[in-house]
């Protein structure tokens, strides 16, 4: 089978473009759109992370601000930053880059965030509207994930999708919005996770496979159907002998479901780009909302 390669670049260009008529019009009347970026310890992949998305940023005339702590900072020191920030009208997003180290309560920081600059869409009022049907700030992996559907118009209404992976972040809103009666919804959505018997049973039903375990290339040419379109979510380092002595991979195994699989996107190049695009559309939203 001559499987579609659904890259993320496409997509998060032609998002670009539309939010530029929108971040002009905002920057002629006196507002640019600013996302303050919260990193805490010294964590080289979340720095890589905060640094990309910072670019990001800057490249499409909004701004960015990265604020470091030192991994000893108090829950406290966190949660008076986040508070100053809520009140900041130049500040119209807040992001906090995770994992937070252990002595704080990673969901009380995240719920001391304004719902209104909440652009990671972490907060429980984001997530109780979300799966009310009434998303505004929806989280940007599945918000990315979506779009991707969307733009390689891959049918999603009466389909069987299958995720597997539970997370608050990935698998828990996708489930909810697929599950809805929206454009891109209105399936059949079965949720799997380390609690799932036998999940290839579940995998090989699937017309859309969306995978996001964190688990090094787990989804098989064994554990799919002929002509399944997959969305692999998975970031995963593995040793290799390149210079860098590493490599990233997906949670998919590309190259065997490739003879199988209908589309799949790639890692990397596939659902990551999408993620801060949709931080970018996110914060620019919260601009317009917060300014009206
Ligand atoms: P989490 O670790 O928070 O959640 C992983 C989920 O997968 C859990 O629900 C877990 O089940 C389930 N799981 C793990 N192993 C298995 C298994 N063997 N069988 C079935 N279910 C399993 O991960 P995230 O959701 O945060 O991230 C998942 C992956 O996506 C990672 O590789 C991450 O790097 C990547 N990611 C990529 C992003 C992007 O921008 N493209 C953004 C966010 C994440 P249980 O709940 O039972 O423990």
């Amino acid at each position: 089978m001559n499987t579609i390669i659904l890259k993320g670049s496409p997509v998060s260009k032609s998002i670009k473009l539309s939010l530029k008529k929108k971040i002009d019009k905002l920057v002629n009347d006196g507002v640019i759109p600013t996302l303050v970026a919260v990193l805490v310890g010294d964590d080289p992949a979340s720095e890589i992370y905060v640094n990309s998305k910072h670019k990001t940023f800057i490249k499409n005339n909004c701004k960015s601000k990265i604020q470091k702590f030192d991994k000893n900072i108090t829950e406290s020191e966190l949660i008076n930053f986040i508070r100053k920030m809520n009140s900041d009208k130049k500040v119209h997003g807040i992001l906090i880059q995770l994992p937070l180290p252990e002595n704080i309560n990673e969901r009380k920081v995240l719920n001391t965030i304004s719902p209104d600059k909440d652009v990671d869409g972490f907060h429980p009022l984001n997530m109780g509207n979300l799966l009310l049907g009434y998303p505004n700030f929806i989280p940007c992996t599945p918000a990315g994930c979506l779009e991707i559907l969307k733009y390689y118009s891959i049918e999603v209404q009466s389909k069987h999708v299958v995720v597997v992976g539970r997370s608050n972040i990935v698998g828990k809103p996708i489930m909810a919005l697929l599950s809805q009666k929206f454009d891109i919804g209105n399936a059949t959505v079965t949720i799997c996770h380390t609690g799932t018997k036998n999940i290839e049973d579940y995998t090989k039903q699937a017309d859309i496979l969306i995978i996001a375990v964190g688990q090094p290339e787990y989804v098989t040419s064994n554990m799919i159907k002929k002509g399944v379109h997959i969305l692999d979510v998975g970031i995963n380092r593995v040793s290799d002998n390149s210079n860098k002595g590493y490599k990233i991979v997906g949670d998919v195994d590309y190259e065997s479901v490739c003879l199988i699989a209908n589309s799949i996107t790639p890692v990397p190049g596939g659902v990551g780009p999408m993620t801060i695009t949709m931080l970018l559309k996110n914060t620019v939203e919260a601009a317009s909302q917060l300014t009206k």
